[in-house]
């Protein structure tokens, strides 16, 4: 469902499904898993306005940040849209209604955009790939002590802290 008629009441709550598009994030793509999502609609009309409530919970399929591994994230939005009777000015308004039809999904889909955290990890203690051989760390714990012992990389190392 793409949009919602709403209808007439002071309050009311609506049961309904919202689409979510794959999300592009820091490069990567991100698939909402399913789709289709049942979301709860709050509409409660005043005589200055209009308050627009929308819950549900996402979850977002893509690869980790650091170790490219899969990486599950699971969103729970709560989103809050205002529409003021006569507004003055547009910071009053949603742009999400348009008459009286709600873009849903449109603004499921800001709603989910803003609550992404900085990074998607698949496990927040994610040790990500080794800088220097790229396996995964998490698999395969290890560090390479030799190359540590060479006195060249020591001067890399201590070259990389100045510029730090
Ligand atoms: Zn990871
Ligand atoms: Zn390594």
């Amino acid at each position: 469902m793409r949009q919602v008629k709403l209808r007439p009441g002071e309050e009311y709550r609506d049961e309904l499904e919202v689409e979510l598009p794959a999300f592009e994030f820091g490069g990567q793509r991100y698939l909402p898993v399913p789709e289709r999502i049942p979301a709860e609609l709050v509409v409660t009309r005043a005589t200055t306005g209009t308050v627009f409530s929308l819950a549900f919970t996402v979850r977002l399929h893509g690869p980790c940040y650091r170790c490219l591994g899969d990486a599950v994230l699971e969103l729970p939005i709560s989103a809050r849209e205002y529409q003021a009777s006569s507004p003055e000015d547009e910071e009053l308004t949603t742009p999400y209604l348009h008459e009286d039809r709600l873009e849903v999904s449109d603004w499921a889909r800001d709603a989910v955009a803003l609550a992404l955290p900085d990074k998607i990890l698949c496990r927040p203690e994610c040790a990500g790939l080794c800088p220097e051989c790229g396996k995964n760390l998490n698999e395969e714990p290890h560090t390479h002590e030799e190359e540590h012992g060479d006195p060249r990389w020591a001067a890399l190392e201590a070259l990389k802290e100045r510029l730090g």
